[in-house]
């Protein structure tokens, strides 16, 4: 059963990482720019570290820098960056103003030249060595997973058609907020999947301006939110 104290215990456990504490952002993507750790760095123009946003804020996670980030040095470029701004903006959000935008990967796959969806070892590799760590430092209040890819390196057997609008917590005790990458919405254009994108970053928001320091307050577990209660109470019951 999920108790509070339970609840209490993770978030205690989360606030009291002192591994990276000494450490600066600055310093830490100075070090990641010049990072060769994996066969990904060959093709790379750059590596694509992120934007920061304020610490213990909202932050966005993709899979992957692709053909435009490359260039760019910058994530989330092209028509589903402009998709995501417009998203973010209609409800107050601003890319490094009051959100930090990372990728799980932070070297273009490529096959042929052309962009590849990272595989599981890369996402695995490149998230532990540095999404962790810019996540211990940056302490977000929530995470949001944009798509299917990023979904799968906090929770690999989850789905994103089946989870996105709702709260999972993950193993580091971040409560992450799961929606559909805006290149799928290009995809597939429904008007219906807009709305329904229109509606989670509206419930991100609201969760933002929350005056809350727990999950219970950060995810309430409440009866018109069956979807949510069952995602966490599957959690600690694990
Ligand atoms: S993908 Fe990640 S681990 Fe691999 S070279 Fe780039 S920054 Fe380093």
């Amino acid at each position: 059963m999920i108790t509070l104290s339970l609840i209490k215990s993770i978030f205690k456990i989360k606030s009291e990482e002192k591994s990276l504490s000494e450490v600066s952002l600055e310093k830490l993507t100075e070090t990641m720019k010049t990072c060769i750790a994996c066969q990904l760095h060959k093709d790379r123009t750059q590596v694509v570290p992120g934007i920061y946003g304020p610490k213990n804020g909202l932050c966005l996670i993709g899979e992957a820098p692709g053909y435009n980030e490359d260039l760019k040095g910058q994530p989330f470029i092209g028509r589903s960056g402009k998709l995501l701004d417009k998203m973010l903006n209609n409800v107050g959000l601003v890319r490094g103003k009051n959100l930090s935008i990372l990728n799980v990967v932070k070297c273009r796959p490529t096959i042929d030249g052309s962009n590849r969806t990272p595989t599981a070892s890369e996402l695995k590799f490149c998230g532990e060595k540095w999404l962790t760590k810019q996540l211990q430092i940056l302490k977000p209040k929530l995470l949001v997973t944009l798509g299917g890819i990023s979904l799968k390196f906090f929770f690999p057997k989850a789905s994103v058609t089946r989870s996105a609008g709702t709260i999972m917590v993950s193993t580091d005790g971040y409560p992450i907020f799961s929606t559909f990458h805006p290149a799928y919405l290009l995809r597939n254009g429904r008007p219906e999947l807009y709305e329904k994108y229109e509606s989670h970053f509206k419930e991100i928001t609201d969760i933002m301006n929350k005056d809350s320091s727990t999950i219970s307050e950060i995810a309430p577990l409440e009866p018109a939110k069956p979807k949510s209660q069952k995602k966490l109470t599957d959690f600690f019951e694990k």
